[in-house]
């Protein structure tokens, strides 16, 4: 070939397909791999001379041939059309298409441009080239993506068009690339960074004055047509080149802002609108619209108030009045949403229609549930059977036995036509010319109802075109007695023929399966699919009383029933795979279909909503199970199609195999689980356990007593099972159960119970009690007469102080002692109401309750012996064998993604925390799941910096076993969420393969030391840095279990074999070997901190003045560096002690405070001193009350100036008097700077140090391509901030613009920020956090923005304000320093704070109790204001707030909770 030439577009196909992969001296005919598939073997093909191509028919399940001969080292091409591939979809989704270099060039001969958005969900890139020079352009980035990523793509190509347009195209063998070879290690393509006009064509008509408001978008052959053809200015148009993966954002970013209404075009082959009946806007789905619905608030930042889909067939002339027609019904205020223009494809047979008006749409479906019907309508045609009347008005012909029944009498004559042709199969029977032709006939025929064969779409039409002819000879032959039997049995066609049998039903069958039809249609082995449609939006079913079944789950445990779970508004694609699959399986199948609405008007968006909140949820996860491909090697026989829940995937597959191990083991437990899916016999197995249990307390001989509690924090849990010991004790027969367990039917049988209840939010009871508060609130026939009872509140009085709140106190207990009383239950005692205000705490209400209670009982004399102490943090510490516990025992065990309470509070001290997903917390208690368990782990980062390697690391462990995202925390340090406990032990190896550890990182004994980031002095650094080393080194806890537990041995999933000699040879970090004593035996030795480590958590500071960045004086050691100014010296610290931020709601015996003034020490005497501070705290802190037990509170009860004797005392020295310095600032210093040897460093602003792409900011991938540039440069580092950024450092002048270039593609260049959005930061909170009463993360940007319309009114959008937000108080994000600071009390309900110092040197104030979030605004724009108007000269916002006497300054942490202002509360 030479190097420039005119190619055919297939000539050019076939070239790029041939020659994309250097043959290397090899045939070149083994460099690639090609299959194209044609109607007939007759059909002429140009591909057929290309050698080595592979010829497939496309009515022969062509992909079926194709995924198992794709080649891993080789490019495979593919040539197609539009209507194989939609039947093809199935297979495209097996694994067997990923990870390979594939090309699948699709012709869309039958303009059918509908058949790409139905595609739109598989794991395929979609190209659409219409013209030779998109061909050209997308051909290249093809290449280059499915090779060197080897990402399959999907190439769409109208043929037609371009050949009509251009027959010859100039090919320039230049422009396109040749590669080496198919790689080993992908490397990942970068979507993201590609410019908006590879993905789109885009028109604007030419005028400079021209503000277009409607944009056409374009997904037909048209786009050159319609650009001749705009009917006005006003109107722009942009057409599709890459449209998978989905850009909206990028979309949206190219068009004029002046666009407000988007029509969308589409290429359709037939009129599927013809039988509309009505056009509301539910009437119409449009799986490209699903596309634009799923980014919808992008839509309305973008003020986009229309979005309309009309449907094109073949368009010749009149383009302008096509045009005309649509922009015209876009502007329309209710335009018709079923449009259809030109004229249906001549050229489509039947067959083809049907395929076609499947993938073209699901429009114009007169209800919602339509919208399924119609997918099977449009797929099966004539070949569709549905076995009962589903709209029908009599239930009777709604129902699973009516269709059931009608299926097996349809079968029965169907067995009797075929056991008459068996014996039939005699020419000499028929006295008939054609009696050879019948007979022939009757065995194609028979040989349908083979077992082994696919009874496809294209085999259905084949065994119904036999079946017709074979019944029009039987009728013509009718002289003939074997003809005559056979039209006796069946007078008509049908019983010939073969058809697909659905079942169609509602959520109502799901909550009786094995009463209900279901069971016997799963349970027969026939092959009919059921098509089960729930429509209950989550809400609805959340508040129902009935418990509905997991089919899904109940149909699996059969074994041989194929299952789908599908969404029609999550995933088209998926939906379309199952039914075609639930159709090819031979026996039972069913597809559960989502379609959640409230009423027939719902609108698209609702339902999409519905669907997304379900979906993603994992209320509604998309799965299919096809048991037929148990004996295929590397096929699964489970899949699950939703991404968003693949943690819990090896859960669910546990449990699945787990099932079905022990149901083949034991038959009967497999009955059993059969069963149990019943309401009757669910109860009636928990009615007998009770009774069991009943019978064992038989022993006792006092009265039954049922203590039944709930509990958000376990202090109900605890107080109710303490409870229920001592009335054991006493000789009760007591059991103590979570209101969880109640059977509301059951409670009027009962004797004797107590409700034990603690107070939620606001006045709200527990999750726990939740269901059961309202199924009593709400019934009307309970008769309590004979049922004693009493209730115990659990409350703090002072939680709401407002008057007006007061009666949230207690009201769940409150409530229900009222509602108890009008059921006319007798009281056993008067209701008990704990108050944390109270001397003794709840105790103070609880003693006489509990009296009471015994006296009612007759056993208050009963002497018994003392209970046992519940065990307390230090116990667990004391018996851990140094953090040991069983550990190893919780992580392995099986039954639950939990681990063991105590285990769970020493994993602290191995920097992980077991933590639930709290968003789906109810959704899967109603499921009848457990929490979402997973582990949050935190690395121990002294002095936050990291190599580009270590970043990659953690980078890739976020994505692999984590939930995707990094969170900077503000101890200068990650911690990733949502690892499950299977994967900590490989998350942790991977972390220690490039030396890091999470030892320490939680737990009571020295966290990560905290180190200022200070990027414009490096020598200084280098010196503060190496002291934050030092100190987390030297106090790293000594036990050996971290590597014993987490490091040791060899394990499966270790990337790299010679992990376990990094863990052995690693210098510092966990230790590995016990200490040698005396006898020769080998022990773990802690000796600092001895066997019960610290009384709580420890921190150390190291700040460098004029930088506070670290918030110095919050920590229990704050060390602020002194410099020699002359030579960068650091020749000691000032020293404090006794920061901490920790506090608990209306306790005032909790308070934040900063650390007191030690005096100055020299480098060499930081670890003596700190030692000694330590070991004060080991012997002297509160080990009783660990509310009490922070430093903090040591030096208070002690007195300074005692303690600091003491520290002298045990480090030997006296502290020298506190030099000078002065802090000018305690936030982060953005953008680069330059040091003085040269290096440069940027400060990225990652807001609240969440790391993760987003569609407007890929910050996480951008900084991954930075870890990889700085890599590669073998040069820089990172720093992490503890407010939460990022350092890109050590950047070399050479390399500064390639690093510039990412920052800027990934929006990591943004330093333009307000001021008060680069001083703010905030703590984890909801979802993860455990602790958390309210929204911090997610919440604090969003009011962010609000603030700042106020600051920019006022002028003051460039003055620095520190803003902080915590879920509750424990003041992670250190709020209590800010200036402005929310600390989450209740959902949307926070405690106002104002007046900290901004250099983080004094502790802010209470300014107003339990403020809603919608009056936040309202309450902060008059002092915004009056700073604005009435500030002193450079007079901060928080020293002003105190000077004009809005609120009083708290002068010391143990004064803070006096002065507040009356009008707080
Ligand atoms: S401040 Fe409270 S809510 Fe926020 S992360 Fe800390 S413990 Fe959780």
């Amino acid at each position: 070939m030479t190097t420039s030439t005119t190619l055919t577009l297939s000539q050019l196909l076939v070239e790029l397909a041939q020659n994309s992969i250097k043959s290397d001296g090899k045939n070149i005919n083994d460099s690639y791999n090609i299959f194209y598939t044609t109607a007939t073997k007759n059909t002429v093909s140009e591909f057929s001379t290309i050698p080595n191509s592979t010829r497939l028919l496309n009515h022969e399940d062509p992909f079926n041939y194709i995924k198992s001969h794709l080649a891993n080292d080789k490019l495979n091409t593919i040539f197609t059309n539009e209507l194989t591939i939609l039947k093809a979809l199935p297979h495209l989704l097996d694994s067997s298409f990923q990870g390979k270099p594939i090309v699948i060039n699709i012709d869309l001969d039958l303009q059918d441009y509908s058949v790409i958005p139905s595609l739109k969900d598989l794991p395929f890139s979609i190209f659409i080239s219409n013209d030779s020079n998109e061909i050209i352009e997308n051909s290249k980035l093809i290449q280059e993506i499915t090779i060197n990523s080897l990402i399959p793509i999907l190439h769409f190509i109208n043929y037609k068009k371009i050949n009509q347009l251009q027959k010859h195209i100039p090919f320039n063998e230049n422009d396109f690339q040749q590669f080496d070879s198919i790689p080993n290690e992908p490397e990942t393509f970068d979507f993201q960074s590609e410019p908006a006009n590879k993905f789109f064509n885009l028109f604007v008509p030419n005028d400079s004055e021209n503000k277009p408001s409607t944009l056409l978008i374009n997904l037909s052959p048209y786009h050159e047509e319609f650009k001749q053809n705009l009917p006005s200015n006003d109107v722009a148009l942009l057409s599709f080149k890459i449209y998978r993966p989905w850009n909206l954002s990028k979309l949206l970013s190219i068009i004029p802002s002046s666009i407000r209404k988007f029509a969308i075009i589409q290429g359709a082959a037939i009129d599927t609108t013809s039988n509309t009946t009505t056009s509301t806007p539910t009437s119409t789905f449009q799986p490209l619209l699903l596309d634009f619905f799923s980014d919808f608030n992008l839509l309305v930042e973008k003020s986009i108030d229309q979005l309309i889909v009309t449907n094109v067939g073949i368009l010749t002339k009149d383009f302008k009045d096509t045009l005309e027609i649509i922009v015209n019904n876009v502007k329309k205020q209710n335009p018709i949403q079923s449009l259809f223009l030109g004229k249906s494809n001549d050229l489509i047979t039947e067959i083809d229609s049907t395929i076609l008006s499947s993938s073209s749409s699901l429009s114009n479906v007169q209800n919602l549930e339509n919208a399924y019907l119609k997918v099977l309508r449009q797929l099966f045609n004539s070949n569709l059977n549905i076995l009962n009347e589903y709209s029908s008005e009599t239930v009777q012909a709604n129902n699973p036995e009516f269709g059931f029944g009608n299926f097996l009498q349809n079968e029965t004559v169907h067995s009797k036509l075929l056991s008459l042709a068996k014996k039939s199969l005699d020419p000499s029977l028929y006295n008939s010319t054609k009696a050879n032709e019948i007979v022939q006939l009757l065995s194609k025929w028979i040989g349908f109802h083979d077992k082994k064969i696919n009874l496809n779409e294209s085999k259905l039409l084949e065994a119904n075109e036999i079946a017709h002819q074979l019944f029009d000879l039987l009728q013509s032959n009718q002289d003939s007695q074997t003809a005559l039997n056979f039209l006796q049995i069946a007078p008509t066609i049908d019983q010939f023929l073969f058809k697909s049998n659905w079942l169609i039903g509602s959520d109502a069958w799901s909550y009786d399966l094995g009463h209900s039809g279901i069971h016997q249609v799963l349970a027969s082995q026939k092959n009919i699919n059921v098509l089960l449609i729930d429509s209950e939006p989550y809400d609805v079913r959340k508040s129902s009383p009935r418990s509905k079944k997991d089919v899904g789950l109940y149909a699996m445990n059969f074994n041989d029933v194929y299952v789908a779970s599908v969404a029609v508004y999550s995933s088209y694609t998926q939906l379309l795979t199952a039914i075609i699959e639930a159709s090819q399986f031979n026996g039972p199948s069913i597809v559960l279909a989502y379609l959640p609405y409230h009423s027939e008007n719902d609108t698209p968006i609702e339902i999409l909503k519905e669907t997304k909140n379900g979906v993603e949820s994992g209320y509604w996860p998309l799965y299919r199970y096809n048991p037929s491909k148990e004996d295929i090697e590397n096929e699964d026989v489970f899949k699950l199609d939703s991404s968003v829940i693949r943690n819990e995937l090896q859960k669910f597959l546990d449990r699945e195999n787990k099932l079905t191990l022990l149901a083949e083991k034991d038959a009967q437990f497999a009955r059993d689980l059969k069963n149990s899916e019943t309401d009757i016999i669910t109860q009636k197995q928990e009615r007998r356990a009770k009774a069991a249990f009943d019978e064992l307390l038989e022993g006792l001989s006092g009265p039954p007593l049922h203590i039944y509690y709930a509990s958000d924090g376990g202090n109900g849990t605890n107080l109710a099972k303490r409870l229920a010991n001592r009335a054991a004790a006493r000789g009760l027969k007591a059991t103590a159960l979570s209101m969880d367990d109640i059977i509301l039917e059951d409670l009027p049988g009962e004797e004797n119970v107590i409700f034990i209840t603690s107070t939620a939010g606001q006045g709200e009871f527990p999750q726990d009690g939740k269901a059961f508060w309202d199924n009593i609130k709400s019934s009307t026939d309970l008769d309590l007469n004979s049922l004693n009872v009493a209730v115990f509140g659990l409350g703090d009085s002072m939680y709401w102080p407002r008057k007006e709140d007061k009666h949230y106190f207690n009201k769940p207990a409150k409530d229900l002692y009222k509602r108890l009383e009008l059921l006319t239950a007798n009281p056993i005692a008067p209701i008990g109401l704990g108050d944390d205000q109270d001397a003794d705490g709840y105790q103070t209400a609880y003693e006489p309750f509990e009296n009471a209670i015994w006296e009612f009982f007759g056993v208050d004399n009963v002497a018994v012996e003392d209970e046992p102490k519940p065990w307390t943090n230090e116990d667990m510490k004391i018996n851990s064998d140094f953090l040991r516990g069983t550990i190893v025992e919780s992580i392995a065990d099986p039954t639950t993604g939990n681990i063991h309470p105590y285990d769970a509070q020493l994993t602290k001290f191995h920097g992980c925390y077991m933590q639930d997903d709290r968003d789906i917390r109810d959704i899967r208690k109603a499921q009848g799941l457990e929490p979402l368990y997973s582990f949050m782990s935190r690395i121990r980062l002294p002095g936050g910096q990291l190599t580009p390697e270590q970043w990659l690391a953690m980078d890739k462990i976020s994505s692999t076993v984590g939930n995707g995202t990094m969170k900077v925390t503000t101890r200068a340090t990650f911690q990733l969420h949502g690892i499950i406990k299977q994967n900590m032990k490989h998350a942790i190896r991977a972390m220690n393969s490039v030396l890091l550890d999470t030892l320490a990182a939680c737990g009571d004994v020295n966290r990560n030391v905290v180190v200022t980031a200070l990027p414009a002095n490096a020598k200084v650094h280098t010196q503060v840095a190496k002291m934050g080393a030092n100190i987390s080194e030297y106090f790293l806890p000594k036990t050996t279990a971290y590597h014993e537990i987490w490091l040791e041995g060899l394990d499966d999933r270790d990337d790299d074999k010679s992990w376990p000699e990094t863990f052995a040879n690693r210098k510092e970090g966990p230790r590995k070997k016990k200490t040698l004593v005396s006898g020769n035996a080998l022990v773990d030795i802690e000796p600092i901190y001895g066997p019960t480590y610290l009384p709580r958590k420890f921190k150390v500071n190291i700040a460098v003045p004029p930088y506070n960045d670290v918030d110095v004086f919050s920590s229990d050691i704050g060390l602020i560096a002194i410099l020699d100014e002359a030579t960068h010296e650091v020749i000691g610290y000032n020293m404090y002690a006794g920061g901490g931020m920790g506090t608990t709601h209306n306790n005032k015996k909790t308070y934040p405070r900063t650390g007191s003034l030690l005096g100055f020490v020299k480098p060499e005497d930081v670890i003596p001193a700190i030692q000694s501070v330590m070991i004060i705290q080991r012997d002297s802190g509160d080990r009783k009350e660990r509310k009490h037990a922070r430093l903090k509170y040591t030096i208070d009860d002690m007195g300074n100036d005692v303690f600091r004797e003491k520290v002298e005392e045990g480090m030997g020295k006296k502290f020298g008097p506190e030099r000078p310095y002065e802090f000018k600032s305690n936030i982060d210093y953005f953008g680069w700077v330059k040091d003085e040897t040269g290096l440069n460093h940027f400060t990225a602003f990652i807001e609240n140090g969440r790391i993760v792409d987003t569609p407007d900011a890929p910050q996480k991938t951008g900084l991954r391509k930075v870890a990889e540039l700085l890599q590669k440069n073998k040069s820089g580092q990172f720093r992490l901030t503890a407010n939460q950024h990022v350092l890109i450092s050590n950047i070399e002048d050479q390399h500064l613009d390639g690093v510039k270039a990412i920052l800027k593609a990934y929006q990591l260049d943004n330093n333009s920020l307000s001021a008060l959005r680069l001083g703010s930061s905030s703590c984890v909170g909801l979802p993860t956090c455990g602790l958390a009463m309210a929204e911090s993360e997610r919440y604090l940007p969003v009011l962010i923005t609000q603030i700042e319309d106020i600051l920019e009114e006022y002028g003051l959008r460039h003055d620095s304000v520190i803003m902080r937000m915590t879920g509750c108080a424990n003041g992670c994000s250190r709020p209590w320093l800010a200036e402005l600071a929310l600390i989450g009390k209740a959902p949307h309900t926070y405690n106002l704070m104002l007046g900290g110092g901004y250099y983080g040197q004094r502790i802010n104030k209470l300014y107003r109790a339990s403020v809603k979030d919608d009056d936040i605004l309202d309450i902060l724009k008059p002092l915004f204001k009056r700073w604005a108007l009435e500030r002193e000269e450079g007079e901060h916002f928080g020293d002003f707030l105190i000077r004009v006497g809005i609120v009083n300054a708290t002068t010391e942490g143990k004064y803070f909770h006096d002065d507040i202002k009356e009008d707080a509360y």
